[in-house]
């Protein structure tokens, strides 16, 4: 999928579920982005491109409106430049996504973030908008229990019977504590000295030194939600910069939200762009004697050359190989080992609550296809009428091309729908009202081990006048990236 997300409303066979569970058949018809057959045939299969029938002239065009290209533009803009910013959906916000559920806004994809960075005070600034701390998490190990304010003392040494077991979680805990300055940040160097570059190895394997079976468990429903695979897949250097967050000053620090989810921010700063242009798809980016364009196609099959000084492209790298035809070789194969987690988010809206009402989080240990529910109605001023239990489901590669056919799609999302549902009371079981599905192609970069040491760096390199804006500029899946490396981008294209 080029575009971040299909939404999609599943009839679900075999599930438990009362007859009156409203279905929502007739947004079946939704499958898939609007532009997301133009998507495959165009960039993935190669296709004839259309002659180009209007030309637009700007000083930058930025492609993409997640968080990165969005704080790209807005960065251009506040220099006065003319910007214009070009979108395949019909929407603004990449994977920072809400959808009408229960009555109010309900987030499909990014949650929450940790950090008030620079870029997200500017972002919070211009749209004139304060987030909510988040509730706290919980972890459910799969005895009914729900263990909160895991990382205390009081709770390891009540929570974990085994000492060799509660003594790893101990020294993980501590360790990562006290790294203090060596903790490894984002936006990644150029280079990784040596002290960095011994983090960019495989995270299991360095989990395992700490020799405790619930760490293990615990980081793998982490890394698998935040960074899109378990721990083989994942580097160290990112576990610990995500993972730090979770100890802050004391054992916690703040994560943040909207009511309505990471929207309400895209929905604060877009009116602040001049000149935005939804449905757009870019199929070809170039440079130029007077510095590079992008040819957009819309949804009535008409292309548009976007011409400027810069492009900054700010969506994903798996397709710019095809986008940027004579892209330099080093940064084509680059751009080709950086891996995507295929990634699905299941919302079940129900009378009863399905899981703890005043937890945002809840990691559900034990389970094979969910690691955690977010619970969007226990968020300060949310005003959602029924409840919402949004299940998070990383996948793995090969399970992508479930989510480009509608019948595996829905076949997949019953057996998982079914099987987290027979895990809930009668009553609960029978307040369930409808499901919603949403899938994703490529919304999440995986920091895979050996990633950061020249991978990332070689696939983000300007070529010429296109600059590259998105999270995986640093294969950091995180809105704080995303929003840097839009800055970074505006610097980029301002300065050179
Ligand atoms: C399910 C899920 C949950 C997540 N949860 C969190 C979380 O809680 N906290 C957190 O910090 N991070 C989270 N992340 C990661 C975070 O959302 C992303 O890393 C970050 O928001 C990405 O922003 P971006 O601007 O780099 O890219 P994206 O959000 O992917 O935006 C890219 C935009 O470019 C557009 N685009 C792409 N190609 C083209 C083209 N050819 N032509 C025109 N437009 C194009 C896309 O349609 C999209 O709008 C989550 C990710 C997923 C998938």
């Amino acid at each position: 999928m080029v575009g971040t997300g299909a939404v999609y409303a599943v009839g679900i066979s075999g599930c438990k579920r009362p007859a009156e569970v409203t279905l929502v058949s007739a947004a079946k018809r939704n499958f898939g982005t609007p532009l997301y057959k133009v998507a495959h045939a165009l960039i993935r299969d190669g296709g004839a491109l259309p002659r180009v029938s209007k030309k637009v002239n700007c000083d930058y065009v930025v492609v993409g409106t997640g968080i990165s290209g969005l704080t790209a533009a807005l960065s251009l803009q506040a220099e006065g430049k003319h910007v214009v910013v070009v979108e395949s959906e019909n929407r603004a916000g990449g994977t920072a996504v809400s959808a009408n559920l229960a009555g109010s806004k309900v987030p499909l994809g990014s949650v929450y973030f940790v950090d008030k960075t620079p870029e997200i005070e500017m972002l919070l600034s211009v749209g004139k908008i304060k987030p909510t701390v988040c509730p706290d998490d919980a972890y459910d190990f799969g005895t009914g229990e729900l263990i909160r304010d895991l990382w205390s003392d009081e709770t390891l040494n009540n929570a974990i019977a085994d000492s060799s077991d509660r003594d790893g979680m101990y020294r993980f805990r501590d360790y990562v504590k006290g790294l203090g300055d060596s903790l490894p940040l984002y936006p990644l160097p150029e280079t990784l000295n040596s002290e960095l570059a011994k983090f960019d190895i495989q995270a299991e394997s360095w989990v395992k030194k700490f020799d405790s079976r619930t760490l293990l468990t615990i980081l793998n429903a982490y890394s698998r939600s935040s960074m899109g695979g378990l721990l083989q897949r994942t580097n160290v250097y990112c576990l610990l910069n995500f993972y730090s967050s979770e100890f802050g000053e004391g054992t916690t620090a703040n994560r943040y939200t909207f009511p309505g989810g990471t929207s309400a921010l895209v929905d604060a700063v877009t009116p602040s762009l001049h000149d935005m242009r939804y449905g757009q798809l870019a199929v070809r980016v170039a440079n130029s004697a007077s510095g590079a364009y992008v040819d957009c196609v819309g949804a009535d099959g008409t292309l548009t050359r976007y011409e400027a000084k810069k492009v900054i492209f700010a969506g994903g790298k798996f397709q710019v190989s095809r986008l940027i035809e004579n892209l330099p070789t080093a940064q084509k194969l680059a751009c080709s080992k950086l891996e995507y987690a295929p990634y699905m988010t299941i919302h079940i809206v129900s009378d009863h609550p399905l899981v703890q009402n005043n937890v945002y989080d809840t990691w559900n240990l034990t389970s094979e296809f969910e690691t955690d529910v977010v619970n969007p109605r226990s968020v300060f001023g949310s005003t959602l009428d029924k409840h919402v239990a949004s299940l998070f489901i990383p996948m793995d590669q090969f399970m992508r091309v479930q989510l480009q056919s509608e019948e595996l799609f829905a076949r997949r999302a019953g057996e998982i729908v079914d099987r987290f549902i027979n895990t809930r009371t009668p009553d609960q079981q029978a307040s369930v009202r409808e499901v919603y599905c949403w899938g994703w192609g490529h919304g999440m970069i995986i920091p895979t081990p050996g990633s950061h040491s020249g991978i990332a760096q070689d696939a983000s390199r300007q070529f010429e006048n296109i600059v590259f804006a998105n999270t995986d500029c640093d294969a950091s899946p995180s809105i704080e990236s995303a929003a840097q490396r839009g800055g970074l981008a505006a610097i980029q294209a301002l300065s050179t």
